[in-house]
């Protein structure tokens, strides 16, 4: 018995001295562990390690509400080896970044609207995609009439950075021809035919009309690769032309407004006197779809996959989901996922396979 209790009197001071010398030397692991993770990060290139097939993620979940969990909305997308965005939302690049999808591997950025939450961080994108990748030719960014403004004011607004960066960094890493973005702007009207952005045999883009109504126009889009299907519904009320291109999708991907956690938005907002934010947060229910709306709809389609994007409000526990959700879960018999930043779902060309992880979780 005495022997025991020295055996563990021994082994106790052992791991208070291991422990002591863990805490005296805690820079010096962090520092060797910081090392592994930018070699990994150097040397990984998702969109190179994906297998073949159609692959949509979530650069950005948010909205324009602050929610320390997601950025503003962006959504990748990756048909083969080629790398889409869909909205640059504010602090989208450095979630793309931190899925490991580096920026510079952008080859097309697809905008649906021009509320500035769409388009916050472009400058940026557009600034690493050229400055990261030694790009000889502007980033193309599609977008309903109007895009060319956006790209146009982006480029006048870098002018200075542009100057900066050849002179410190020279033109071998940053081009002068390949600064900022090649405007491809498409005339669509409201209620109207589609439009087809890129018509190749595996490969189509179509933009899709929706209703934002002031905003005019507003676009989702539709991406078709190799019998995989994705749509990105943009910022919308439910409508029709969008509900016939959710026809059978393998993944739809829906914005979703909770009235209900609004109104306890509203109702702090009036509380406070904080008039104008009470008047916006009325506003809003206007021109956004509920997630019952949204799991009707998949249903009436045959969506196969409903996943959660510009979540409005924020919600920065998982606890919140359910009330986001509300009735959604009754009215849609597939899967139903509330996004959150870093959210992959891969679809393997020729097969029926949905596969999920979550790029940011094993971050470190
Ligand atoms: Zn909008
Ligand atoms: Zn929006």
């Amino acid at each position: 018995m005495k022997r025991l209790r020295t055996a563990g009197v021994i082994v106790l001071a052992l791991l208070l001295v291991a422990g002591g010398v863990a805490w005296t030397q805690r820079g010096v692991i962090a520092e060797k562990v910081m090392a592994k993770v930018f070699d990994r990060a150097m040397g990984s290139d998702l969109p190179a390690e994906l297998p073949d097939g159609l692959h949509v993620g979530l650069c950005g979940s948010g909205s324009p509400m602050p929610d320390p969990t997601r950025a503003g909305p962006c959504t990748v997308v990756i048909a083969g080896t080629r790398v889409f965005v869909v909205d640059s939302g504010t602090g989208s690049t450095k979630t793309l970044s931190l899925m490991n999808i580096p920026p510079a591997r952008v080859d097309t950025v697809l905008i649906t609207h021009f509320h500035s939450d769409h388009i916050a961080d472009l400058g940026e994108l557009m600034l690493q995609n050229w400055a990261a990748g030694a790009r000889k030719t502007p980033l193309p960014i599609y977008g309903p009439t109007g895009v060319e403004q956006v790209v146009a004011g982006i480029d006048t607004e870098y002018t200075a950075d542009r100057g900066y960066r050849i002179a410190h960094h020279g033109e071998k890493v940053v081009p002068p021809t390949g600064f900022g973005g090649q405007a491809h702007p498409f005339a669509i009207t409201k209620g109207g035919p589609n439009v087809t952005i890129i018509d190749e045999p595996d490969l189509k883009v179509i933009a899709i009309s929706v209703d934002h109504g002031p905003v005019d126009p507003a676009v989702g889009y539709l991406f078709i690769y190799k019998g995989r299907s994705v749509l990105v519904s943009g910022d919308t009320v439910p409508c029709a032309r969008l509900e016939a291109a959710a026809k059978n999708v393998d993944v739809l991907v829906h914005e979703g407004l909770q009235p209900d956690l609004v109104n306890l938005q509203h109702e702090a907002a009036v509380a406070h006197h904080r008039d104008n934010l009470a008047a916006i947060l009325h506003d809003i229910l206007s021109y956004h779809t509920t997630p019952e709306q949204a799991a009707a709809m998949a249903q009436r389609a045959g969506a196969k996959y409903l996943l959660f994007t510009h979540v409005i409000p924020p919600l920065p526990i998982r606890a919140l989901e359910g009330p986001f959700l509300g009735k959604a879960r009754s009215l849609y018999r597939g899967p139903i996922r509330v996004g959150r930043d870093g959210d992959l779902i891969s679809l393997p060309a020729g097969g029926t396979l949905v596969v999920y992880s979550n790029r940011l979780k094993d971050l470190f």
